[in-house]
């Protein structure tokens, strides 16, 4: 009848690379296409209810919103079917054909044919649909969008080789059946007992009930609920189970693997809601696009209303995944009301402060799931201080940063460990003021080596390294912590290291060396705004420092990076009188001989900033005189 309607497509070249690597790489996981169908499942009837709120007629005449799974042994068939929201001819070709979520093409052509970092890969945006031939080696859906007539039903076929076929039939019920024909080593999930197992072992959250025909001998046997069917988050914590939790988890975060940690929550009094919300153990692949989807799902009275309510959450808590359920909104609320509701507004700063929360307990209690999470999504936490003021002290304890105080570059030092470590007491004006001291660098190494710290390392004062591009822009955010002042160790004057009690050796120095330095300030007047004595340093001939209200390296770089304008500064050059090459140099009589060390003392100590010498080859040609002469 409907021959003529028959069409052939290709997938999408993303959805075969897809395809190829799910049915390699999650052999050993196969069972988990029964999740993935019924949570689409599950999906649909959500939808087709909140549709339902504004058009009830959709419902009719069929109101019970359920899944049904059926299997035929000697077939070597299950199928999974829902009378949710169905698809019409162009949603299944776009649906089922194409993988829709933006930046999931970008993400799998950076995969690789190793198998074993693919399976990891894989977990990283859910598995989905296609999870169907990890088990089939053709898979059937019929469908029909609820409110279309009967004739716009649709059957979708695919052996999942780069084509599948479309083509129009009668389908006189709404919603989608989706049919596996199973491969012959798949043969065992045509079985009642091994089905009811992995429904109650993954799907037993899902809010609908998942039908089964009971064995019943020659008759019609009875259908039953093979599942709890009860929304997880309306049931009382102590009754969910942590499978449970996990379960659910890779339900609605479209997520292959474990959630690092969750927080369960029923609020009563002014407004009430539920929140369920998910740490999840990686970033997404989208999560540096600031606009890229977010994933907290809202249910108004225990309907789903929509995917992504980031009004729920500020932009640098997007990692969070879960669910909101108020009993306060309006069933019709839209994106546009939430965006001015009141409610909203409280309930976003609750939860905003729960996540914060979870976090905080999570590194008191589990320091390495912290540092996986601090790992995966430190950085964008560092976006807090200056989105979210008014959490500033709770997101700066959360912050975790490299230090002098270790040889290991991974970021584990918290601000309170280091005011804690720190010794006020100390007969030294470096050490006893309450200030964090910390020095920017590209790289930890980098860090590690600058002249900077010399003075700090003597006195032995922890300095944090600030490696990160973003640093010194959240220091900038931050302020204080605990009533501690952030303070760059290459900005403005820095204090006499120890107190000028023995001969003040230290202001006479200055006076001491005049010559010299006006020489070279008159010398180097083009690189730099001043030359002077430096109390920074113990063995480095020179240093370049900041003044004190100058931007950053790092601040500067990330200026430019976003096309603005960066104003043009001189650093001033701090020099160690005491260095050999200093008194060389305060020695030197000849004139070129002069001008040549004192810009190589200059390039030195740019280079050692990790800073770009402006003229690389007479350096070098300076460089050969010194050495020859
Ligand atoms: P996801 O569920 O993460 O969106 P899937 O690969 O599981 O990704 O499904 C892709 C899309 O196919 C879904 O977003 C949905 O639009 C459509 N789809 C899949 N199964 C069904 C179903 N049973 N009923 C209606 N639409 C479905
Ligand atoms: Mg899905």
């Amino acid at each position: 009848m409907t021959v003529e309607t028959r069409e052939t497509h290709g997938f999408q070249a993303e959805v075969q690379k897809l395809l190829h690597l799910m049915v390699h790489s999650l052999y050993s996981n196969r069972e988990i296409f029964l999740r993935e169908l019924i949570s689409n499942a599950s999906d649909a009837a959500d939808r087709l209810r909140f549709e339902a709120i504004s058009a009830p007629e959709l419902l009719e005449p069929d109101p019970e919103l359920k899944v049904r799974i059926e299997f035929d042994t000697e077939a070597r068939t299950v199928s999974i079917e829902d009378n949710g929201i169905g698809m019409s001819r162009e949603e299944a070709i776009r649906q089922l054909g194409t993988i829709a979520r933006s930046g999931t093409g970008d993400f799998l052509s950076k995969m690789t044919g190793e198998q074993r970092r693919d399976a990891n890969l894989i977990g990283q945006f859910g598995v989905g649909f296609y999870s169907a031939f990890i088990v089939a080696d053709r898979v059937e859906v019929l469908t029909r969008r609820a409110g279309a007539p009967d004739s716009e039903g649709v059957r979708w076929e695919s052996d999942g080789q780069g084509e599948f076929s479309i083509e129009g039939v009668d389908r006189p019920q709404r919603g989608t059946r989706v049919t596996l024909h199973l491969r012959e080593d798949a043969a065992e999930f045509a079985d009642e007992s091994r089905l009811r197992m992995l429904i109650r072992k993954y799907s037993d959250h899902i809010a609908f009930p998942v039908l089964m025909k009971g064995k019943g001998g020659e008759g019609e046997a009875q259908e039953e609920s093979a599942n709890t069917a009860r929304a997880l988050w309306t049931r009382p914590r102590t009754e969910v189970s942590e499978d449970e939790y996990r379960e659910f988890y890779k339900h609605i975060g479209h997520d292959f693997q474990d959630p690092l940690v969750w927080s369960h929550n029923r609020v009563e009094g002014k407004h009430e809601y539920i929140s369920l919300l998910y740490i999840p153990a990686h970033a997404p692949w989208d999560m540096w696009n600031r606009s890229g989807s977010r994933h907290l799902k809202l249910y108004v009275k225990r309907v789903f209303i929509m995917d992504d309510a980031e009004q729920f959450l500020p932009l640098y808590l997007r990692f969070v995944r879960g669910v909101v359920d108020s009993s306060d909104l309006s069933l019709n609320v839209s994106r546009e009301l939430l965006q001015q509701d009141a409610v909203v507004e409280t309930m976003r700063g609750a939860i905003t402060r729960r996540v914060l929360d979870t976090l905080d307990k999570l590194a008191k209690e589990e320091p390495e799931k912290y540092a996986t999470f601090w790992k995966e999504f430190g950085r964008v936490l560092k976006e807090g201080p200056a989105e979210d003021p008014g959490n500033r002290q709770r997101i700066a304890a959360l912050l975790r940063f490299s230090s002098t105080a270790s040889d290991n570059p991974v970021p584990d030092r918290s601000l309170a460990d280091y005011i804690a470590a720190r010794d006020t007491t100390a007969d030294d004006p470096l050490a006893s003021q309450k200030v964090i001291w910390y020095l920017t660098a590209d790289s930890f190494n980098a860090a590690r080596s600058s002249p900077h710290l010399e003075v700090f390392r003597k006195s032995g004062i922890e300095v944090l390294l600030l490696t990160d591009n973003i640093d010194e822009w959240l220091v900038s955010h931050l302020h204080e912590f605990d009533g501690w002042e952030f303070r760059d160790v290459k900005r403005g004057d820095l204090p006499a290291s120890k107190p000028a009690e023995e001969g003040e050796d230290k202001k006479p120095a200055a006076t001491e060396h005049s010559a010299l330095i006006e020489r070279m300030k008159k010398q180097l007047d083009a690189q730099v705004s001043e030359v002077r004595a430096t109390t920074r340093l113990t063995e480095s001939p020179a240093c370049l420092v900041l003044g004190e209200y100058e931007l950053g390296a790092q601040m500067r770089k990330l200026m430019q990076a976003t096309g603005q304008a960066v104003p043009e500064t001189k650093p001033i050059l701090e020099i160690n009188p005491a260095h050999p090459l200093l008194q060389r140099l305060e020695e030197q009589q000849d004139d070129t001989h002069f001008a040549d060390l004192a810009q190589l003392i200059f390039d030195q100590a740019s280079l050692a900033e990790g800073g770009q010498l402006e003229d690389p080859g007479a350096f070098v040609q300076r460089l050969n005189r010194i050495l020859l002469g």
